[in-house]
């Protein structure tokens, strides 16, 4: 007799994008700048001190990694971080998962704001936390009132927002967030922002660790899989309470997280402004991708993450395979006629618009604009 897979896993798919090896990868909002030689041959030299130890297992708490995270948010927020204020895990797709375990479970609910990440269900199935959402307003804002009401009517035990979110890429306002924060502490629920795209959030935008210190119901996830530029390390973490963070320590696996990890990862955040460089050239070239989307007739939403969304086409998944079979390789994800496209370097960018151009000049590709959402 074969083992039979759980009941509610049996007709699911593993997450993930389509792979292939193309010109222009524009699918997954990496950072298309790898990290320099310096910080490459420092995060080596690191992981090599570790590895002469390696008959031990990793510091469990990852003290030093937490204490250079603590600052770096320190530094964010214009405020003081503690280190037992940081978790770290691999990828913050790990540290939701987390979250969920700790504050999710059985007989709870989570709730977000669709379209949103692809991801959070999966959390809250592995969690056997129930899932719902709150639709998004035409434009992918965020619908406060119906947010709000939602909240006091289902009492989730979470809500979970993406600012800026994927594949959208709107951020939420401060006032919002903080709306969200004291709607979720009246009913003692934890609120998650996940600002995995957090570095390309505009100055007045601001980061939501500002709140962690006076909401310590607020954990704002973070990675070093998008501005930083390095999502083949997989580090990813929370800025949140002390209690919160008491919570995830209690189901984390042991040593989850390997000195190897740790170290390249200290090296990384102590080399913060430089790895951060690129940061303001992806922002520019995403107003450069938006201003050629309007000028050809494209929608796009106001994004603030190194992506941007365009539509509406009439098939985006015709489009999705003309784009791939000339090379560019972009993401269908969220509602039907919108496609998400990574920010570039300069020449997968131009690469893109030329493609997308021709492809637009062979046929009529876009919905009557009378459909239009917004
Ligand atoms: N949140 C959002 C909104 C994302 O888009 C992603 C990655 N695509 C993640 C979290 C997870 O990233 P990682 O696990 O690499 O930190």
């Amino acid at each position: 007799m074969r083992p039979t897979l759980r009941n509610d896993l049996a007709a699911s798919e593993p997450y993930g994008a389509p792979i292939a090896a193309v010109p222009a990868k524009l699918n997954v909002n990496e950072n298309p700048y790898p990290p320099s030689p310096e910080i490459v041959s420092a995060m080596a030299q690191a992981m090599a001190d570790v590895l002469l130890g390696a008959n031990r297992y990793p510091d469990r708490e990852a003290w030093q990694l937490r204490s250079a995270l603590a600052l770096y948010a320190g530094g964010v927020a214009r405020a003081r971080v503690q280190p037992d204020q940081v978790w770290a895990a691999n990828g913050s797709n790990e540290v939701m998962q987390q979250l969920f375990a700790a504050y999710g479970g059985p007989g709870r609910s989570a709730l977000s704001f669709a379209p949103s990440y692809s991801m959070y269900p999966e959390y809250a199935r592995e969690s056997f936390t129930s899932y719902t959402t709150v639709p998004r307003r035409p434009d992918f804002t965020l619908d406060l009132p119906a947010a709000l009401e939602t909240i006091a009517q289902e009492k989730p035990s979470i809500v979970l927002i993406a600012s800026p979110n994927n594949p959208t890429g709107n951020a939420a306002t401060a006032p919002e967030l903080r709306s969200l924060a004291s709607a979720a502490a009246e009913i003692g629920s934890l609120l998650i922002v996940d600002e995995a795209y957090g570095e390309f959030l505009g100055q007045e935008t601001g980061s939501a660790i500002s709140l962690v210190n006076t909401s310590p119901n607020v954990a704002v996830t973070r990675t070093l899989s998008k501005a930083f530029g390095l999502a083949g390390l997989r580090l990813g973490y929370c800025v949140t309470s002390a209690e919160i963070v008491a919570g995830l320590r209690i189901v984390r696996l042991p040593y989850h997280l390997s000195a190897v990890t740790q170290a390249a990862a200290t090296v990384a955040v102590e080399s913060a402004a430089a790895l951060l460089a690129p940061v303001a050239t992806l922002r520019q070239q995403r107003g450069v991708l938006q201003q050629w989307a309007r000028a050809n007739g494209l929608q796009h939403s106001d994004s603030e993450a190194n992506f941007v969304y365009l539509g509406r086409f009439a098939d985006s998944g015709d489009i999705w395979q003309q784009c791939l079979d000339a090379g560019v390789l972009v993401r269908q994800s969220g509602p039907d006629g919108w496609l998400r496209v990574s920010v570039g370097t300069h020449a997968e960018n131009e690469q893109f618009m030329t493609v997308m151009s021709q492809i637009m000049a062979r046929q009529n590709v876009l919905t009557d604009p009378r459909d239009s959402p917004s």
